[in-house]
């Protein structure tokens, strides 16, 4: 991979905060865009604006047609069978609210159980939490090892006759843990149980193929996928979408609407509610053609090393404790170093001009079960380079000197 020419593609990276080259290192929570999708949707409003799926003129069939080709780069992309099963959304949070909601209502009564995992996103946890308080449902949760890893002997056991659905990330955005999904999933598929992979931390890292893992849902978001923020998508496989009730009322999502009935939209339309992002979702496409064309393959080898370098690094410095310490991890550094408070290490980070996250990472389950506030937690991207590592692990050790 030629980094250089890679970093002129996100003019960001060239930016400077107080002064200080920029060095970001925190792309678990957004990823920087190329200029290709900022001009793809620049294009758009300036070319072809109009509102999708509904008009007869020009500019609309051809914001239809671009918005349906995204659709289908984003079925090839993870290789689902059909395009009908990829729903656009918001984002990995809607896309799990939809499935909570419309999932629930059909399949579950009071009693039954959804599995989750200590080391969920809010995302994957609250939207859970709101169908116990209507429908309810009840929660169980697969605990982890010392070294964050999701203990399968134990899932095995909360599996019950009332189990309905396995909902689980696929990437922990706090311990970087690349979870066994192939595994989970039949374990679950052996009892007839379905599984959601919350894929927001890894549609980004590692190539996906719903077909091959036989996954029932599956859901991330664009922004962290190099793409537009506001939109994500849920894929679903058919069989589940179509017994499923709609999630949203509105236009688009019908077929016929009376005061005396109304019919609902065929697949995917009957999910999406109202006019969409579409300059986002088109610009989702050109987010995911530029990651091809670097390949996925390349983006993981690299990624991994940067990831080897920098908890290589870390480890020399005196009193540091990493969060997550699996063999199987990808691209998130959890760490705090002796006393010192996550949010000082991040403020005075910042102000060395290197961004990380501080705090719970939306995951305040998984901070409650080791123990702590927060963490300070750095995440690569393969726009970042050794020289930025080298900067960062410098700017801790700064930190740690000012502490003692
Ligand atoms: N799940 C995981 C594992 C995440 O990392 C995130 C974002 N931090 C989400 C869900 C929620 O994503 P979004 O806010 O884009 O909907």
């Amino acid at each position: 991979m030629d980094i250089k020419k890679i970093r002129n593609d996100f003019p960001i990276l060239s930016s400077t905060v107080y002064g200080k080259p920029l060095i970001y290192l925190d792309n678990a929570a957004t990823t920087q865009k190329p200029k290709c999708v900022v001009e793809e949707i620049e294009n758009i409003y300036y070319t072809t604006n109009a509102n999708v799926h509904r008009g007869v003129h020009y500019l609309s069939q051809r914001a239809t047609d671009l918005a349906e080709e995204s659709r289908v780069t984003v079925q090839q992309y993870i290789n689902a069978k059909h395009s009908r099963e990829i729903i656009f959304t918001k984002g990995t949070t809607e896309s799990i609210n939809l499935v909570a909601h419309s999932f629930c209502q059909q399949f579950c009564t009071a009693g039954d159980e959804i599995i989750i995992s200590a080391m969920e996103h809010h995302a994957n946890i609250v939207s859970w939490q709101l169908q116990e308080a209507i429908r309810g449902i009840k929660l169980r949760v697969i605990p982890i090892n010392e070294k964050g890893e999701l203990k399968l002997d134990e899932m095995k056991k909360l599996i019950s006759p009332k189990t309905r659905l396995i909902s689980i990330t696929h990437i922990s955005n706090v311990l970087g843990t690349i979870n066994p999904i192939e595994e989970i999933i039949e374990i679950a598929h052996s009892r007839h149980i379905p599984v959601l992979i919350d894929a927001a931390q890894s549609v980004q890292h590692i190539a996906i193929d719903v077909q091959q893992l036989d996954c029932d849902f599956l859901v991330f978001s664009g922004h962290k996928l190099y793409g537009p923020n506001g939109v994500g998508a849920l894929y679903g496989k058919e069989k589940w979408l179509n017994r499923m009730p709609p999630y949203q009322g509105g236009g688009e999502m019908i077929s016929t609407v009376s005061f005396k009935g109304t019919k609902f939209n065929e697949l995917p339309f009957k999910f999406e509610a109202g006019t969409p992002d579409y300059p986002a979702v088109i610009a989702l496409a050109a987010a995911i053609k530029y990651i091809k064309n670097i390949g996925l393959d390349s983006i993981k080898a690299y990624e991994d090393e940067l990831l080897k370098y920098c908890t290589d690094e870390l480890l020399k410095i005196e009193g540091i404790r990493i969060f997550g310490t699996s063999d199987k991890k990808s691209s998130v550094i959890s760490f705090l170093v002796g006393n010192i408070h996550h949010y000082d290490m991040g403020m005075l980070l910042d102000k060395m001009g290197i961004a990380v996250r501080t705090g719970h990472h939306c995951a305040q389950p998984l901070m409650e079960e080791l123990g702590i506030e927060g963490t300070v937690r750095a995440s690569v991207a393969f726009y970042n380079t050794k020289e930025e590592i080298d900067q960062f692990i410098s700017g801790v050790k700064r930190v740690v000197s000012m502490f003692r």
